[in-house]
């Protein structure tokens, strides 16, 4: 999304000047709290100083997050419809059959069998993005990764002993190496915060391909409603992922605009596709949120069977938790490290 600026960006996000967010972030150097506004801290972190010592606020691009805890920035939605999902009665003997029944297993070699493993001669472009977001999210393990042919704008995670992610060819059509970048950093993201295993088993209960395409076929309604829920609420965590991966707000978003517009050589002759107007349309169903109405909406929309609808609910909620949640004080340094940083 380099064809609008800083400056348009700001505008576009935080359009009225009243209304520009701020943050008290603490030195990491010498401890002093300084008041910053949003949208330079998010646009330009590389200009934000320490009005005390004069030290760089932010950690750079390259700098990774070293031993981040997936807690860091796990979205409470994410933690409480999967501890909802596991309280269900059946499901861990559902999960204990299929894993050792099925398991990762057949689903990794159907990626072998038909999609292409990437690695130092085979698409090393891609591996070397994925090295990036591995980097910065400081994520210990080396996920094997695949490219699929399909048309569709997408990317898929699974594995817990050998974790594994698939991008569909027609996300490189969609997006820059910077938003391809956040997606895998999205991905890294559901491996870091232990969606793995669920995300398998969502995967296995599909038959590989579909994602939830025929899982109904063999759940229990509240147990299919259930994990429907969970799976769309932890793409709120591996969002925040994929932003601490490529630390570009307009890359993120955008990842999120051409999901739900796509970007195809139809749609870009036309028209340049702007983020100002999306991030609008997500701030309109923000709005709509604080109606009543809007909660069953939201429960309807949560549990659709669906893979990728309810786009403009992401963009809503990672607007957020850059504007009122953590994710400036992590980019400044503070935030929750694992315990163990072999198991985080
Ligand atoms: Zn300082
Ligand atoms: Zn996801």
């Amino acid at each position: 999304m380099k064809h609008e600026s800083h400056a348009e960006l700001a505008a576009a996000l935080w359009p009225d000047k009243k209304d520009v967010p701020v943050k008290l972030l603490t030195c990491r150097h010498c401890g002093r709290r300084n008041r910053v506004q949003v949208p330079k801290a998010v646009l330009e972190p590389s200009r934000c100083e320490c009005g005390a010592c004069g030290q760089a606020l932010f950690l750079t691009p390259e700098e990774p997050l070293t031993r981040i805890s997936s807690s860091a920035y796990e979205h409470s939605l994410d933690r409480s419809t999967l501890a909802a999902l596991k309280a269900l009665p059946g499901f861990p003997a559902l999960v204990r059959w299929l894993m050792s029944n099925l398991g990762e297993r057949s689903l990794r070699l159907e990626c072998l069998s038909s999609t292409v493993m990437c690695g130092e001669a085979q698409f090393p472009e891609l591996v070397k993005l994925l090295e990036e977001a591995r980097h910065g999210l400081d994520f210990p393990s080396q996920p094997t990764l695949f490219l699929s042919e399909s048309p569709h704008a997408n990317a898929v995670t699974f594995g817990t002993e050998e974790p594994a992610v698939i991008v569909y060819a027609g996300l490189l059509d969609h997006l820059d190496d910077t938003e391809v970048k956040s997606v895998l950093g999205h991905e890294l993201g559901h491996l870091h915060a232990e969606h793995g295993l669920y995300r398998t088993v969502a995967l296995v209960l599909a038959g590989g391909s579909g994602l939830l395409g025929t899982v109904g076929q063999w759940l229990s309604f509240p147990l299919q409603k259930a994990l429907y829920k969970w799976m769309r609420c932890s793409e709120l965590t591996a969002d925040r992922a994929g932003l601490l991966a490529c630390r570009d707000l307009s890359a993120s978003l955008g990842v999120l605009m051409k999901l739900a517009g796509g970007h195809r050589p139809g749609t870009r002759q036309r028209t340049k596709m702007k983020l100002a107007p999306f991030v609008q349309q997500a701030r309109t169903l923000a709005k709509q949120e604080e109606s009543s109405w809007f909660d069953g909406l939201l429960a309807m929309l949560l549990t659709m069977n669906q893979s990728h609808p309810f786009i403009a609910w992401r963009v809503m909620h990672l607007l957020e938790w850059v504007e009122h949640g953590n994710y400036l004080d992590i980019l400044s340094g503070h935030y929750e490290r694992a315990k163990n940083p072999v198991a985080a």
